[in-house]
């Protein structure tokens, strides 16, 4: 690959080391790092600048002080699956079983590990959309899959259909769907999840869901894709703590799924981490017990927060991309005459004190270049923060230009 970066080659599974031999580090902790040592505003890796709801809190702090700090249960404690069941319920008609149907795990991350490390034989392949999240493709990788891609497009993100039926093949293993989705903001109507489910059974291929901004949509719901005809029995669906909560530290997340799929997953998760932080399971299972009000100001909350930040790039002179979910706004640079948004991410703390991710590493070189001038800005900021990112980017062309 050329001019690859540590985080495109583990990105690809291809050498988790960097050429000089220092371990190589995610796109993620890169642009946080240069965000702190030059002070500008971290709009690139997401995570929330203000704590979640402080009965949560509350929770964690007093399991600490009651003694709940040995192991957990590898599955998790029956109080968070039971409550996971339940939120399942409540929101989708769901009714996994908490004693065979759930895993709670150390964030979403541990969940998507060991489904793909559960499922994928060295050779299967794997068939995400791209962009696609980091994590996808170093799994994949250090599975031994075969990592193929469907691309999702501008202006929209939603899949091309036909290159994602060409995109299946008897190999195809897994499906590993992001929705809503990260990078591009994207959410799937009902239309191309029941495609997506035709296709897989067609193929006898998995589902794995990522759904971790299943509460962050932004007047359009959000449909879990194990929710429709067919899918249910070939479907492991994944969530977090982290962003419904904004409790991104806790790294709490879980998995549901059918029996004997979760089964092979739990067996997998026993020698990743064997268990996940105990004080903070009872903690989540509060949060999933909150009422509907809650869920219905975070993505309230966060959609304004979405606007204010559209509005500044928009100010700023680059094409937004409006998301329908997430954390993340991308925009188009080159009205700004940029041709490489990596670059321009390495440059921009500097010249305008604002940190943002550049969505070419978020791909395979073809998708690179579809998306060599897209930036991705996280919003999941405290207002003030966005108003005064969107003054700083509006300096950007006549920094651009100096
Ligand atoms: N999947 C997606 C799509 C994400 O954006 C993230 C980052 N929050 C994760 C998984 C990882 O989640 P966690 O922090 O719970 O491991
Ligand atoms: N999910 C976060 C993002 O997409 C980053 C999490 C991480 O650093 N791995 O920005």
């Amino acid at each position: 690959m050329r001019d690859a970066a540590p985080w495109q080659r583990a990105a690809t599974g291809a050498n988790l080391l960097a050429a000089d031999g220092s371990l190589g580090v995610t796109i993620f902790e890169e642009m946080t790092t240069l965000a702190m040592s030059t002070g500008a505003i971290n709009l690139g890796q997401g995570f929330p600048d203000e704590d979640g709801p402080a009965e949560m809190k509350a929770a964690a702090q007093a399991a600490i002080t009651a003694g709940a700090n040995q192991y957990a249960p590898g599955k998790g404690i029956l109080e968070l699956r039971e409550a996971v069941s339940a939120h399942q319920a409540r929101f989708y008609g769901l009714t996994p079983d908490p004693q065979t149907e759930v895993v709670v795990t150390t964030g979403a991350t541990e969940a998507i590990a060991a489904s793909l490390l559960a499922f994928i034989q060295p050779g299967d392949e794997v068939l995400t959309f791209e962009p696609f999240y980091d994590s996808y493709g170093a799994i994949i990788g250090l599975a031994g899959g075969m990592h193929v891609t469907a691309p999702l497009l501008a202006p929209d993100f939603m899949p091309d259909m036909e290159r994602l039926e060409s995109a299946f093949t008897p190999r195809t293993r897994v499906v590993m769907l992001n929705n809503p989705h990260n990078p591009t903001g994207a959410v799937f109507p009902r239309a191309v999840l029941e495609r997506i489910v035709e296709l897989a059974e067609k193929h006898n291929a998995l589902i794995v869901s990522d759904e971790v901004y299943e509460h962050l949509t932004f007047g359009v719901p959000h449909i879990p894709v194990a929710t429709l005809p067919g899918a249910a029995e070939r479907t492991i669906t994944i969530s977090s703590a982290g962003k419904t909560f904004s409790f991104t530290g806790w790294k709490i997340g879980w998995l549901s799924g059918p029996e004997h799929l979760v089964a092979a997953i739990r067996t997998v998760k026993q020698f990743l981490s064997y268990s996940s932080g105990t004080p903070f399971q009872g903690a989540v299972a509060v949060g999933l017990g909150l009422p509907d009000t809650f869920y219905q100001e975070i993505a309230s909350t966060l959609q304004r927060k979405r606007d204010i930040l559209a509005e500044g790039l928009r100010a700023a002179g680059l094409g937004v991309y409006l998301p329908q979910g997430t954390y993340f706004i991308n925009v188009d640079t080159s009205p700004l005459g940029i041709r490489d948004a990596v670059d321009l991410a390495r440059r921009l703390p500097g010249l305008v004190g604002v940190a943002a991710i550049p969505v070419p590493v978020f791909c395979h070189p073809e998708g690179a270049e579809r998306t060599r001038s897209l930036l991705r800005f996280a919003f999941c900021k405290q207002e003030g923060v966005l108003v005064e990112a969107a003054s700083r980017l509006a300096t950007l062309r006549d920094k651009l230009q100096a």
